[in-house]
């Protein structure tokens, strides 16, 4: 029998994880933030001497302002995904792994894109969730300003929370172009991260996981 521990000693199973900003853009307001967004994105042009007039230019304020609010549209008001359980009638209590699920984020600290593959692991108790809904979580906090531990954690508390499994795990492995483009220069580097809950502490469990992660497919 597995000993299910949380390894964050301060967090409960069914607890939220506190997290900044979440939901903070209202909804139905997109014109007047569109335009705040682009006149404080014209500002910074004008102090980087860029010609405004330049029909390359001309719209771009406007632009990012709405780009904006679609990359981060994980904060806006209602984004959080319905997560739709099932009972687990078959009594299955195995683990159940979605590979290589791609994301796109932003840094929040350069506000430049992180990107990569997402592994999630559960492994049920009384429920099962519907796979498609792994990547809409995923994708619920990836669009976003973010750190990538940050979203490692996020993904498995909320899994852990509502799904309230035997365990789960996420493992994300990203390229932040923060790192690539500036700073360090390291094309090519990856990040990995990974976030844990319940009997995943005990590390046959996470093992048979990674294991499974390296694994080829054949098809
Ligand atoms: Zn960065």
């Amino acid at each position: 029998m597995t000993e299910v521990v949380s390894l964050d000693g301060d967090m409960k199973k069914g607890e939220p994880v506190a997290a900044y900003g979440d939901n903070s853009i209202p909804s139905g307001d997109d014109e007047r933030i569109v335009g705040a967004v682009a006149k404080h994105m014209a500002a910074i042009m004008s102090e980087l001497n860029l010609d405004l007039d330049d029909p390359n230019y001309k719209r771009t304020p406007e632009r990012v302002a709405k780009m904006y609010l679609e990359m981060f549209h994980g904060l806006r008001e209602g984004a959080e995904p319905a997560v739709t359980t099932f009972p687990n009638d078959e009594g299955y209590h195995h683990m159940v792994i979605e590979r290589e699920i791609p994301f796109y984020s932003m840094c929040a600290h350069h506000f430049v894109p992180f990107y990569g593959h997402a592994h999630i692991a559960y492994i049920p108790e009384s429920e099962v969730v519907g796979l498609s809904k792994l990547p809409r979580i995923l994708e619920f906090y990836a669009k976003r300003p973010q750190m990538q531990e940050r979203l490692t954690e996020q993904v498995a508390e909320f899994l852990w929370s509502r799904l309230k499994p035997q365990g789960v795990m996420v493992v994300i492995e990203a390229r932040h172009l923060c790192v690539e483009m500036r700073g360090v220069k390291k094309a090519g580097a990856l990040t990995t991260t990974s976030a844990l809950r319940g009997c995943f502490a005990d590390r046959l469990v996470r093992e048979e996981f990674l294991a499974l992660l390296r694994r080829q497919t054949s098809w």
